[in-house]
């Protein structure tokens, strides 16, 4: 674009030493680095405004971990939640999240919730963008909870309606991480909503969305950042400039063990939830050598992981029976709490929880584990590996997995009366809405406590997973990222799983770390435009 702005932008790079103005190989408003839901809300934003938006995204394929997830989206208080006539309300999640996070980030809690309303109505817009309520309790026992959830999830997207766009998102976890075939089947979940926003992002005609492109450095002119450097497919380097700003949405440090380690980071690389090799804090990096601060580097969404025969870990979630030990022997939590709680209690637990066990029996026809694994192996790959073993008795299957026999038959005598009188009188069990509600309707004195009784029994290894990690750069309730003294970086913005996570240490509900990449997004946008 010629403008008398280019020229004035080419004569202050001159004087700086830089290369001339040829270097910027495209000029646009908006360069969104990343391309999850967080990065393409931001993007569509942006592009629906009238901006010329380029993405970069340094894989294959657009969507990041934001493709693997239920896209259960936590933006209360929508037109969506009152179209299936829930009782959710702006303030009720404003009073649910103070009772969690306190007064920490009172600014950009009031942000998330004031602006989740207006993203839906704002994305409803597009042909191509709609979404539903999905009944998903929230984490926490607190005022303002909602006991079926608040949470929405974007309507599938059948394959034929989503046409070449379906190639560019990034498949399931079974087949992108499991290797299994890749069905031409509707997009569902984390899969719709990236599917759908690359619909939407095309339908502007604004908007240029690159892979194999992945951003090296930020580049800047007078304390501003003006465009960022990043290296193509075929190794050239490529510059962009914005003239509006740069939206960081390039996902966590979860795929790198070297910044975990760093950060003390509780999990590893191989057990987290994120794509291989995506997410490795490349824009945190880049922002702090810009003097951006940083906080919760130590944070992750986490939850447990079955261990897959190679060495990985599976998201486990929806936990319906079995119970889980340390190398004592002994249980040490509800396990049927929310899978960050869960992930959360592990890591109190300390060495010896590393790795736990679930021990589960065949009431269910078989070694069918009574949780969602996801991806998932099948049984006989787990048993040639040893991530699960079986045997006839719990004594045995105790000597199998290093574990002393008696307390391990002590433990399940106990947990079994505790099905037989409905209450789980060491963790509570079964007693919050959460508890029950993957629970298949069984003719038991409390449906979340089946007994461990029909053998043979099992044990499968279970580690500490994440679904990406929540630390990175401080930011403010515009996503702006600060300095250590508080101030903007100008022209910077970084949301999602780049950005220090409004939620802190706690996961609340559904749908948060998109929830939040979204809205923050959108607001970053916003105050690009001015
Ligand atoms: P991502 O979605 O991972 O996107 C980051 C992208 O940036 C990646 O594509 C990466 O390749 C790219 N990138 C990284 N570095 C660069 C670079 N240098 N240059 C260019 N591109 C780069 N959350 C919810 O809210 N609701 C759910 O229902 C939910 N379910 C989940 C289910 C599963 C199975 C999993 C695994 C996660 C789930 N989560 C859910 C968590 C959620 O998906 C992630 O925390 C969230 O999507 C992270 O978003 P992000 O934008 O930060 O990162």
């Amino acid at each position: 674009r010629a403008s008398g702005h280019t020229v004035r932008l080419h004569e202050t790079y001159e004087q700086l030493g830089g290369k001339s103005m040829q270097d910027w190989d495209i000029r646009c408003d908006v360069v969104v680095v990343g391309s999850g839901g967080g990065a393409l809300t931001g993007a569509y934003t942006a592009a629906a405004n009238g901006l010329d938006t380029v993405v970069l995204e340094k894989t294959a394929v657009f969507g990041g971990t934001s493709s693997y997830s239920g896209a259960s989206l936590w933006l209360p208080g929508s037109a969506v939640q009152e179209r299936a006539g829930l009782d959710d309300s702006t303030d009720m999640a404003r009073t649910y999240l103070r009772a969690l996070l306190g007064d920490a980030e009172a600014d950009r809690q009031e942000a998330y919730v004031t602006t989740a309303p207006a993203v839906v109505e704002f994305l409803e817009r597009d042909p191509h963008l709609e979404f539903e309520y999905q009944p998903f309790p929230d984490y926490f026992d607190a005022p303002g909870r909602m006991d079926a959830g608040r949470s929405i999830i974007p309507v599938d997207l059948p394959s034929v309606a989503a046409g070449e766009v379906r190639k560019l998102v990034r498949p399931a976890p079974i087949v992108d991480r499991a290797g299994q075939p890749h069905p031409d089947e509707t997009l569902i979940a984390g899969r719709a909503l990236i599917g759908r926003l690359l619909l939407a992002l095309q339908g502007t005609g604004r908007a240029d969305l690159r892979t194999r492109t992945a951003v090296t450095r930020l580049l800047t002119e007078n304390d501003r950042v003006v465009g960022v450097e990043a290296t193509d497919a075929d190794g050239r380097t490529l510059r962009v400039r914005a003239e509006r700003g740069v939206l960081l949405a390039a996902g966590g440090i979860e795929g790198s063990d070297e910044m975990r380690a760093a950060h003390g980071t509780p999990g590893k690389a191989q057990w987290s939830m994120g794509p291989a090799g995506a997410n490795t804090g490349d824009m945190i990096r880049a922002a702090v050598e810009l003097g951006a601060d940083t906080a919760l580097l130590d944070q992750a969404w986490f939850c447990p992981g079955v261990e897959l025969p190679d060495g990985s870990g599976a998201f486990m979630v929806c936990v319906r029976g079995g119970i889980l030990v340390d190398a004592s022997g002994n249980r040490y939590l509800n396990e049927s709490l929310p899978y960050d709680r869960f992930g959360r209690a592990m890591i109190a637990r300390g060495e010896s929880a590393l790795p736990s066990y679930l021990i589960f029996d065949s009431s269910e026809g078989g070694p069918v584990l009574p949780a969602m694994s996801i991806p998932e192996a099948s049984a006989g790959d787990h048993f040639a590996a040893g991530t699960w073993v079986s045997a006839d008795t719990i004594e045995e299957l105790a000597d199998k997995i290093g574990v002393d026999a008696a307390t391990l038959g002590a433990t399940v005598e106990r947990f079994n009366g505790f099905a037989e009188g409905g209450v789980d009188e060491d963790f509570a069990r079964g007693e919050d809405p959460y508890d029950t509600f993957f629970c298949p309707p069984r003719e038991l004195p409390n449906v979340a406590l089946p007994p461990i009784a029909t053998g043979p029994f099992h044990a499968a290894r279970i580690v500490l997973s994440d679904l990406g990690t929540k630390g990175g750069v401080r930011t403010d309730a515009d996503a702006r990222v600060l300095t250590a003294d508080g101030n903007p970086i100008e022209g910077l913005y970084a949301a999602g799983n780049t950005s220090a996570s409004v939620s802190g240490s706690i996961y609340p509900g559904p749908g948060v770390p998109l929830g939040t990449a979204m809205t923050f997004s959108y607001r970053a946008v916003h105050h690009m435009i001015g």
